[in-house]
């Protein structure tokens, strides 16, 4: 298969006299999802893109997954001027974090992964886009596809003890779904998609449709067999990566290992790994029934004052500023978790005071995420000093799925955590910079150990609580004038007690495997560090405590879906942009269906 680099025309040329049959704001995995959904099926879709977009050739010159750090004139970093903020100023400061900064472009942490220049046209600035409250990192990408362009592409699927996790544990509220409702979804998003992994039979991480695994290093293998004796498991990274190919997409390469994936943020430029624009958002175009517009700020739902009906969106084109409408039958929010709680607390008129879709009071509020930081180094002995393979020619190393509150219960905490991990040689060894020494023997030990460390990262699942929110902010506003969001967010209890026990049982591992633990790290990362925002505006049955029904579709507003991860109930401790997918396809499945019965 030839992999064509030529994108459709990315016209800007729309025609906004027209009433499309649906407008989606936002084009990451959620909008880009619901274009392809309802174009199949024949539905006249407008998508807004508040970023600027990057064809594919672009989108090679950018990334450049290819490139050796000697062939770049800094060695990745972005020209002076720019600067990645580190977890010291997201510590002792408050949002706005660029607010007074000297430097002239503020990018989040994400920059500082060893290669900036790579991710300063991705990453938002912190100067244009402020936000304030409490401390939060907060990532954000404005462009075509969104954060899908630099994720980390762990892709998993959640099980009934996530969606029915109050019926297990008495805690918060079921989802108004069962694994039952999604799991035909996950298949679909699987096979159009790809996704590489090893079946288990776990009832708390059910498989894929896996195509061709990463290869695990010895390391792992050790570690994966000891477990076994613990009744846990070490699985290949379940990677949202074709590793096979996929016949029906002539934008998308399988993945030649390149190792890429480890050198720096995101970036697959032959787009094995999964990204929106490629896998979901050119294919739509094809259809004929795509019209796309970049370089639109939405910042309004539209209200018929007739019907209190959605009847389009209010949007600035962000390079000129200039105001504009688009005008359409049914409305679709996927501008990612806070940005659409934003649009609609943005989105005041006299029928919704409060905030379109928002008479339950519940806009913003059961924010939750993944809490990180904890995490465990082991060294393998039997590695020193053995020749270099190629370890980092793979998307990603593996994945320990949960282990706690399944049948046991923990004295401390609710619920549970996965850790992500990884072993062997890669582009730069990350011991070298704590090894002593200097010359032929400095080399030589660096050399010695490079392939011989095993790290463990834990990933914990925060409890959504009403008390944690976003609102706006009455004062502040960002480079278009549009209010931003402030933060009233802070981990509990449980989170914290959740954090301990993960460098306790991440050490019990590795000893039991014969791994000599030479690191722990017990220091959690600021709030937002997982950059998987969740629960804005959540699903449910009763629509004074919930925002959407279980088709994400407004209880208020019924041409109004929001398709983003704001639907989920509870954050699990599985990465959640699969399930984002899996749900975005069932409900613009139902929305077609109710729109072609003229229900909408
Ligand atoms: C470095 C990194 C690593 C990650 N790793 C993983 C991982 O391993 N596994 C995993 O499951 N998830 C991971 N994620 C998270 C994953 O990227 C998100 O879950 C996913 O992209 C969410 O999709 P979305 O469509 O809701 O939001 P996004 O992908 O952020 O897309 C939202 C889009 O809406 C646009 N937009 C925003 N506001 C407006 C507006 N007002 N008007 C018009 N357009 C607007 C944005 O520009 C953007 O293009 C990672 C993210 C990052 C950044
Ligand atoms: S390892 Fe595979 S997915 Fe990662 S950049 Fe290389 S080809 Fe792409």
């Amino acid at each position: 298969m030839t992999l064509v680099k030529t994108p459709p025309p990315l016209s800007q040329e729309v025609d906004l006299s027209k009433t499309y049959d649906a407008v989606v704001v936002g084009s990451g995995a959620a909008g880009g999802m619901a274009a392809h959904v309802l174009t199949e099926q024949g539905m006249d879709v407008l998508m807004l893109e508040a970023g600027k977009k990057f064809d594919i050739n672009q989108i090679g010159q950018e990334l450049r997954s290819m490139q050796w750090p000697y062939d770049h004139p800094r060695r990745g970093d972005a020209p002076p001027g720019y600067h990645s903020l580190s977890f010291n100023e997201y510590t002792v400061r408050n949002p706005p974090y660029a607010k007074g900064s000297t430097f002239k472009h503020v990018m989040s942490y994400v920059g500082g992964w060893g290669g900036s220049d790579y991710v300063k046209n991705i990453l938002v600035d912190e100067k244009d886009h402020p936000y304030t409250g409490t401390k939060y990192a907060w990532v954000r990408a404005r462009l075509l596809g969104g954060k899908t362009n630099i994720w980390g592409r762990l892709a998993l699927r959640l099980s009934d003890y996530d969606f029915k996790a109050k019926t297990h544990d008495g805690y918060g509220e079921d989802w108004p779904i069962a694994y039952a409702d999604i799991e035909p979804y996950y298949d679909r998003v699987d096979r159009y998609l790809g996704i590489s992994g090893v079946k288990e039979n776990l009832p708390h991480l059910p498989d894929s449709l896996f195509q061709r695994p990463n290869k695990l290093t010895s390391a792992e293998v050790k570690v994966r067999e000891s477990l076994k004796k613990m009744g846990r498991v070490l699985t290949p990274y379940r990677a949202g990566v074709t590793t096979d190919g996929l016949k029906h997409n002539k934008y998308r390469s399988k993945c030649y290992g390149r190792g890429a994936c480890d050198r720096r943020p995101g970036g697959c430029d032959i787009h094995a790994a999964f990204d929106s624009p490629t896998g979901l958002i050119y294919p739509s175009m094809d259809t004929g029934h795509l019209t796309l517009r970049t370089n639109s700020t939405a910042h309004e739902v539209l209200v018929d004052k007739n019907t209190g009906k959605a009847r389009g969106i209010g949007f600035v084109d962000t390079a000129t500023g200039k105001s504009l409408e688009a005008k359409a039958k049914v409305v679709i929010l996927a501008a990612s978790t806070l940005e659409s709680a934003r649009l609609m607390l943005l989105s005041r008129s006299p029928q919704y005071p409060n905030g379109i879709g928002n008479s339950s009071g519940h806009v913003g509020h059961n924010f939750c995420e993944h809490v990180m930081g904890p995490g465990v180094t082991g060294l393998v002995k039997e590695m020193v000093g053995k020749p270099p393979t190629l370890d980092d020619g793979r998307p990603g190393g593996f994945y320990i799925p949960r282990f706690r509150n399944l049948k046991d219960k923990q004295p401390d905490f609710i619920r549970g955590y996965g850790f992500e991990g990884g072993s062997g040689f890669g582009i730069f060894p990350g011991s070298a910079n704590g090894t002593p020494g200097f010359g032929a023997q400095f080399k030589k030990e660096v050399r010695d150990h490079a392939g011989a460390f095993i790290g463990l990262g834990g990933f914990g699942e925060v409890l959504a609580r009403y008390e944690n929110y976003v609102d706006l902010d009455p004062d502040e506003k960002d480079h278009w004038g549009i209010p931003t969001l402030r933060f009233h967010y802070q981990f509990g209890d449980n989170e914290k007690k959740m954090c301990q026990d993960m460098v306790v049982a991440g050490r019990e591992m590795l000893e039991a495997a014969g791994i000599d633990v030479i690191g722990t790290d017990d220091q959690i990362l600021t709030e937002g560090w997982s950059i998987h925002e969740l629960g804005t505006s959540r699903m449910g049955t009763d629509p004074k405590t919930s925002v959407l029904n279980q088709f994400q579709q407004s209880h208020d507003v019924k041409n109004l879906f929001v398709v983003d991860g704001s639907s989920h109930v509870s954050a699990s401790c599985q990465n959640p942009t699969w399930t984002i997918m899996a749900l975005a396809w069932r409900s613009c499945e139902y929305l077609a269906g109710e729109f072609k019965k003229g229900n909408l």
